[in-house]
């Protein structure tokens, strides 16, 4: 006859077990608050913190909640805990050992960033390649793409329709009027223009931020208003002027390009005048005299950016 135990006991825990066990909960407790207490002094690194919780996710560090975990760094409430959580795609009800493989790189990624490199390099690694129209900036940037993987190119939303051969979700995302629309009530665009006085350019901000808190380096192709905006909200943004070798050749590429109407190209014209008078209000200059020199500038710029200080990076050809 098997010893079969009453209903009661498989229920509830013999009194002993439940005093060990909430001894137990105790004391996880105390190593939890002893280990947010280490964060905040600075007497253990955040990432030091994440990779002993990633090693032992049943540990005081793996079994912190990540909403707890993040408040106790230097300057970060519960605002911009909610934030980051958002931005990194982590739920708050995690904790730290129970983290996906990306969740875990990205928050690695953004902590690296912001507790560990040394001040220099505390900055935002976004750049902004601007100028006239038809100078080639597009073509520019699409040869960074194709030959610079390591370089994140922004692809914007655009209420124009797509021109022969453009790939909606490549070259632009083509999007209608109220999507537009939609797209700023909804501030899911970091800038956005009316270009040409014709149609209207955004840049996505959800994609920029996921690269940027992964330690990417972002190249954004929009024109000057955009350029502007990006300089206010991201005062770090290195703004890169791509100019043309002269103005008869400026007037050449567009006249040649033949894939705008005449009142299109007087149009376009106008605004490149004025966008060439804005030269000074970049941090450097690029002439686009052949596309791969001129994307090989425009890398170098980048690159000399994610090592040096803001100061240091100076104009090339002004
Ligand atoms: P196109 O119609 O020739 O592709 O582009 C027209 C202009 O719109 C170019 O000067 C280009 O730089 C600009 N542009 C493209 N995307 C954006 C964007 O997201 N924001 C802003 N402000 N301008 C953009």
């Amino acid at each position: 006859m098997p010893d079969i135990a009453p209903s009661t006991a498989r229920t509830r825990p013999p009194e002993v077990d439940r005093v060990a066990a909430s001894r137990a909960a105790v004391a996880a407790r105390r190593a939890r608050a002893v280990v947010k207490a280490a964060i905040a002094s600075g007497e253990r690194s955040p990432v030091e913190v994440l990779d002993a919780a990633s090693a032992e996710p049943g540990g005081a560090e793996g079994t912190l909640r990540i909403t707890d975990f993040l408040m106790s760094l230097k300057a970060i409430g519960a605002t911009k805990t909610a934030d980051i959580l958002h931005r990194l795609e982590i739920a708050p009800v995690k904790r730290l050992g129970g983290l996906g493989r990306h969740q875990r790189a990205r928050l690695r990624e953004f902590l690296i960033e912001r507790f560990e490199l040394p001040a220099t390099q505390h900055r935002t690694r976004l750049t902004v390649l601007a100028g006239p129209t038809a100078v080639g900036k597009g073509t520019v940037a699409r040869f960074i793409r194709e030959h610079h993987p390591e370089v994140m190119l922004s692809v914007s939303a655009t209420t124009r329709r797509p021109r022969p051969g453009e790939v909606d979700g490549v070259d632009y995302y083509f999007v209608s009027d109220a999507e537009f629309d939609r797209l700023v009530a909804d501030h899911e665009l970091l800038e956005w223009a009316r270009v040409h006085n014709s149609h209207r350019y955004g840049t996505p901000r959800a994609p920029i931020e996921r690269a940027l808190a992964a330690g990417k380096s972002v190249l954004l192709e929009i024109d000057l208003q955009g350029a502007r905006q990006v300089r206010a909200a991201m005062p770090d943004a290195v703004l890169v002027f791509l100019a043309p070798p002269s103005w008869e050749e400026l007037v050449r590429r567009l006249l040649g390009r033949g894939t705008e109407s005449q009142e299109e190209q007087r149009r376009r014209l106008a605004t490149a005048k004025v966008e060439l008078a804005s030269q000074e209000e970049f941090d450097a200059r690029v002439v686009n005299s052949t596309v791969a020199d001129a994307a090989r500038e425009v890398v170098e710029l980048m690159n000399a950016r994610a090592r040096r200080p803001r100061r240091a990076v100076t104009s090339s050809g002004r």
